[in-house]
């Protein structure tokens, strides 16, 4: 009955001359209400219906309400208003019911027309305020689309250059580990022009999204950028040199092997890489500037293959 919109009241009294008071005073409240009249049934009430607000007694047969508070917000999932409405009526009641988290005590025997104010604006507010979470729930998500589509590339998926001047340097902080490395791969298909020439530009994009999917699948553990047109660039987070080379000949061969098809027919590229390995003295700037000198190196001997910075 709680997904019809409406707001749920239930009352927790053991005393069933109370509970029909209290209905009879909510009546004019378009609610539903449900009852409880021990501990045990009150927190069963609370899974199954989830209430927005929840009159309590203090003195059940089972319980002390003051006590039971704490077991009832353990089963409620919404945030639900817990008002006492009680006849333990000394000062002392009144201060450890609000110590205890209550939002509101009312003492019994209650005044039928202040009941009927204070719960009605007690569930105004629990509305308005259920109301703003739903919003900034939404809000929250739309900022995570955003957030998760300005650093993604459109056609391939991977991730774009804002990563790289946005997350990467705390990405390399928070995974660093002595003794290895971070190594940057520029990457650059081969003869790419001549692709797009020869079989169309779409079919160019479908050899650019295959070849993404190649670089993404042998990078799990680190991160792949489309830095531009056929350009990505490869960062991968605690890797031996040995271990880099590895990977980037992996993917260089893979790349080779894979068929991009084309109607009826089928082509394949190769790809050229420039590696260099990160120095924590050194600028993203003069990094990546590092990995692409190795690569335009590769580009001029042959491509088809990787070279290291360090070695020119
Ligand atoms: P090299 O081996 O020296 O890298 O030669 P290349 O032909 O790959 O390099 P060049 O820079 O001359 O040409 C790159 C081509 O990549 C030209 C451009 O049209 C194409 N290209 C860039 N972005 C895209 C894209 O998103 N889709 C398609 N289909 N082509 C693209
Ligand atoms: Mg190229
Ligand atoms: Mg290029």
């Amino acid at each position: 009955m709680e997904n019809d919109g409406r707001q749920t009241v239930l009352i927790v009294d053991d005393s069933l001359l109370i509970c029909n008071q209290i209905r009879l005073a909510l009546k004019e409240e378009d609610i539903n209400i449900c009852e409880a009249h021990t501990g045990q049934e009150a927190v069963e009430q609370i899974k199954q219906h989830q209430p927005d607000l929840i009159l309590l007694d203090v003195v059940l047969p089972d319980a002390d309400g003051y006590e039971l508070y704490g077991t009832l917000k353990e089963a409620d999932q919404k945030n639900a208003v817990i008002i006492f409405l009680t006849s333990k009526s000394s000062d002392e009641d009144v201060v450890r019911g609000f110590s205890v988290g209550a939002c509101d005590y009312i003492k019994k025997p209650f005044v039928k027309a202040e009941l009927q104010s204070r719960i009605h604006a007690h569930l105004l507010q629990k509305k308005q305020k259920d109301e703003l979470d739903r919003q900034n729930r939404e809000l929250r998500n739309s900022m995570e689309k955003l957030n998760y589509m300005a650093y993604r590339d459109g056609l391939t998926g991977l991730y774009n250059r804002r990563y790289v001047v946005g997350d990467l340097l705390e990405d390399m902080r928070s995974c660093g580990k002595e003794a290895v490395e971070t190594v940057f791969a520029m990457v650059d298909i081969d003869d790419f022009k001549r692709v797009n020439d020869t079989y169309g530009h779409d079919a160019g994009d479908m050899a650019l999204v295959c070849i993404a999917n190649i670089l993404e699948s042998n990078c799990r553990e680190h991160r792949v950028v489309r830095w531009g047109g056929e350009e990505f660039l490869i960062i991968l987070f605690n890797v031996t040199v040995d271990e880099a080379f590895d990977i980037c000949e992996r993917i260089r061969r893979q790349v080779e092997q894979f068929v991009v098809p084309y109607g009826k027919e089928w082509f394949s590229c190769t790809i050229t890489l420039g590696l260099h390995v990160f120095k924590p003295h050194e600028a993203l700037e003069e990094c990546i500037s590092c990995a692409d000198k190795a690569l335009y190196y590769g580009k001029r001997n042959g491509k088809n293959q990787g070279v290291w910075f360090e070695d020119l």
